[in-house]
C-alpha cells in the first residue's frame, strides 16, 4: 500500500509486540510501515505496509522520531525573552538537548530531587522534524529539509539554567524532552497557535507568526554549522507565559490552527517527584 503526499498525512511510532513500529495513522487505524517514513524523501524509497492494519491508542505512542540530536532554539520569541529579563537575540541562540531526555506522548515528567533544583517550568514548542540529510542550505531550500512537525516540550530546570551558565543540565534531565504525538507533515505553519495547559489552566498561548526567527531561517542557519539527519528535531522556542511544575500536574502542549482542529494532537504529560 502507497500514499500519496496530497493530503494530510499523519505519522507515529508505536509499542508492537515485536518492538517499535514506524505507522502511519487514519482515524482509529495504524498502517505498518516498511521502513521509516522520510525514507522516501532521501532514497526514493515508496513508503509502503506489509503487515496488516492495526488499531492503535494513546498508550501505545512512542516518541514519533529517534533522533540523533535535538537542536533548540532559545529566546526566539520576544515577549517570552522579555518575561524573563533578556533581550531579543542579533542571531538564533542554539543549545541542544540531548536524546535521553525524550520522553514518550503520555508519559511522565520526572523532577530532579528538590536539592538539585527547585524551578522546573514548562515550555510549549513547534518541533521541526528534518527529513533528509542536510548542511548549508539556503532559506530558499530549506523547506526541502522537512519533513513534518510535532509538538514538544522544552521542560527546563529554570533555577540551574541561571546557575550553570552552560543550558546542558537545565535542559539535559531525563524525561525532559516530551514530543509527540505525531508527526504532521502538511500543514500550514505560518500562524499556528502554540498552548500550554497546565491541569487544563491555558499558561501559553503564542502564534508561530511572532517568532524573531522563521523556520526556513532556522534551518538555514543551523545546516550553516553543523550536518541535519533525517529524525532530527529543531524545538523552536517558546512564547510567553513559562511557569513551574509540580508533582501531580498534568502539562499539555496544543499546537492548533485557530479555524481548524487540533492538528497536532495533544501532547500530554503528567509530573512526579523523583
Ligand atoms: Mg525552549
Amino acid at each position: 500500500m502507497a500514499w500519496s503526499k496530497l493530503a494530510p498525512v499523519r505519522f507515529a511510532r508505536l509499542n508492537s509486540s515485536t518492538g517499535p513500529q514506524y505507522v502511519r495513522l487514519d482515524g482509529p487505524h495504524a498502517y505498518p510501515l516498511d521502513v521509516a517514513p522520510w525514507s522516501e524523501l532521501g532514497a526514493g524509497a515508496t513508503l509502503s505496509s506489509t503487515a496488516a492494519r492495526r488499531d492503535w491508542s494513546e498508550s501505545d505512542l512512542l516518541c514519533p522520531v529517534v533522533p540523533s540530536k535535538i537542536v533548540c532554539v532559545g529566546r526566539n520569541y520576544a515577549a517570552h525573552a522579555k518575561e524573563l529579563g533578556n533581550d531579543v537575540p542579533a542571531e538564533p541562540l542554539l543549545f541542544f538537548k540531548p536524546p535521553s531526555s525524550l520522553l514518550a506522548p503520555g508519559g511522565t515528567i520526572v523532577l530532579p530531587l528538590p536539592t538539585q533544583s527547585a524551578k522546573v517550568e514548562h515550555e510549549s514548542e513547534l518541533a521541526i522534524v528534518i527529513g533528509k540529510r542536510t548542511r548549508n542550505v539556503s532559506k530558499a531550500e530549506a523547506m526541502g529539509a522537512v519533513f513534518g512537525f510535532t509538538s514538544a516540550n522544552d521542560v527546563t530546570a529554570r533555577d540551574l539554567q541561571k546557575k550553570d551558565g552552560q543550558w546542558t543540565r537545565a535542559k539535559g534531565f531525563d524525561t525532559f524532552c516530551p514530543v509527540g504525538p505525531w508527526i504532521e507533515t502538511e500543514m500550514a505553519i505560518a500562524a499556528l497557535r502554540v498552548q500550554c495547559r497546565v491541569n487544563g489552566e491555558v499558561r501559553q498561548n503564542g502564534l508561530t507568526s511572532d517568532m524573531i526567527f522563521d523556520v526556513p531561517t532556522l534551518i538555514a542557519y543551523i545546516s550553516a554549522a553543523m550536518t541535519l539527519e533525517p529524525g532530527d528535531l529543531i524545538l523552536t522556542g517558546t512564547p510567553e507565559g513559562v511557569g513551574p511544575l509540580a508533582p501531580g500536574d498534568v502539562c499539555e502542549v496544543v499546537i492548533r490552527r485557530d479555524d481548524g482542529p487540533d492538528e497536532l494532537g495533544v501532547l500530554r504529560a503528567s509530573v512526579r517527584a523523583t
